[in-house]
């Protein structure tokens, strides 16, 4: 008899978290591991947003269920972080707070999607995106752009992988995981073809305040105001105030959308930890100071790693100008010998592998993300570790 549902059967699991624990493992075992693989900053959260938790873990009316899409107050704040960042108005009932962004992508897809509706997925893309599309029974669609674009999709390639099933299309800027920031022209021109077709548009904003060498987000909420109607803003605390353990995300969508979503988490989660949201609140109605002191270590890190990339015989690595990862092209160093060993390596994934076990140093595969030979390496870690992890890799690729 067949144990497990088909469903949950073709779910690939999480590379990036595969690898990520991998590296921690070892790390447990004794072996000093350089860990390029976690998205998830290396900061502490700023002290006034622990301050607000301590406070708030002290005082027993918060040890009860908040309301189901989260609290008022916190509602509110998202509402008008929203107006200060993205610069349109929302109303806090369109606001729908989840545990994590990761929430709030894989119930934009129950929500929206039957089964065999197709969403289109601009490629690279975030590795969970195809596995939330598929476990609410839609279809991926990749649409690739590579480094030659810039990682960023044109409309004609949108437009020739549309078909009468299209639902859905998924923007993300700045990029997990290339790193790249869209031109407005591309985000407004997605924006206008959805109005056009009648398709969602899922616009994850998780990476909006990080942003280098003068580029910046652009918010196809505020680009394309008509498209308002037909959005879900999808966002979270976890990388813009170094609080990936808080598990604090949200959605921001019409109100028919909003309120289904309220309705799916009533009876998946009920409501994110009463403690975080207090904190959230702290985060998003807080200044950006912090924000912009990580920025600006994350930024001198993306310099040196993208120097240190294109270092090493064989890589290349187009310099990012958003979120904390480099997306570097290796396929010049498949089928060569690496290490002492002289390990062969053919794809990026056993390239990935061998690094990891030989050099000691882990970065995720492209194959995660719909781009075999390419490694991605988030630089949120520290400088020290960095500098290590690409003098290893150096002397492994060259030796
Ligand atoms: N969206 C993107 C593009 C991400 O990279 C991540 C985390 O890696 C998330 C959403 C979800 O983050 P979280 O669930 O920690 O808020």
């Amino acid at each position: 008899w067949q144990r497990l549902s088909d469903r949950i059967n073709h779910v690939a699991p999480s590379a990036t978290l595969a690898v990520d624990s991998k590296a921690k493992a070892m790390k447990a075992s004794g072996i000093d591991v350089i860990g390029f693989g976690a998205g998830e900053p290396n900061f502490a959260t700023p002290a006034p947003i622990v301050a607000a938790a301590a406070e708030a873990v002290q005082d027993p009316k918060n040890y009860r269920y908040t309301p189901t899409p989260g609290l008022p107050e916190l509602r509110e704040a998202i509402a008008a972080k929203t107006l200060r960042d993205s610069g349109y108005e929302v109303d806090p009932s369109q606001v729908v707070v989840t545990n994590g962004g990761k929430q709030a992508v894989y119930a934009s897809f129950q929500i929206l999607l039957d089964e065999g509706d197709e969403v289109i997925i601009p490629t690279p893309y975030w590795t969970s995106y195809p596995e939330a599309v598929k476990l609410a029974g839609g279809k991926p669609v990749e649409v690739f752009a590579g480094a030659d674009r810039g990682f960023e999709p044109s409309i004609e390639s949108i437009e020739a992988a549309r078909t009468e099933r299209t639902k859905a299309i998924i923007v993300n800027t700045p990029n997990n995981p290339t790193g790249a920031v869209w031109k407005p022209e591309t985000v407004k021109a997605i924006g206008e073809w959805a109005i056009e077709h009648h398709i969602w548009v899922i616009s994850d904003e998780i990476y909006e305040h990080l942003n280098y060498d003068g580029a910046k987000t652009t918010y196809i909420g505020a680009a394309v105001p008509e498209v308002r109607d037909q959005l879900l803003v999808l966002n979270g605390v976890a990388k813009t105030y170094a609080m990936p353990g808080w598990r604090v995300g949200w959605m921001i969508a019409p109100a028919e959308v909003a309120k289904a979503a309220s309705k799916l988490q009533g009876h998946m989660t009920s409501n994110v930890n009463n403690i975080s949201q207090r904190a959230a609140i702290q985060a998003v109605s807080g200044p950006l100071d912090a924000v912009y002191e990580m920025r600006a270590a994350f930024d001198k890190r993306r310099q040196a790693i993208v120097a240190a990339l294109n270092d090493i015989e064989g890589v290349n690595c187009p310099t990012p100008t958003g979120a904390f990862y480099a997306f570097a092209d290796i396929t010049a160093l498949l089928g060569k010998p690496l290490g002492p060993n002289g390990t062969v390596a053919h794809t990026s994934s056993e390239f990935a592998a061998a690094m990891l076990d030989e050099a000691h140093v882990a970065a995720v595969p492209g194959e995660a993300f719909g781009a075999p030979g390419y490694l991605r390496f988030s630089y949120a870690l520290a400088d020290d570790q960095l500098a290590e992890g690409m003098r290893r890799m150096k002397a492994y690729v060259e030796a």
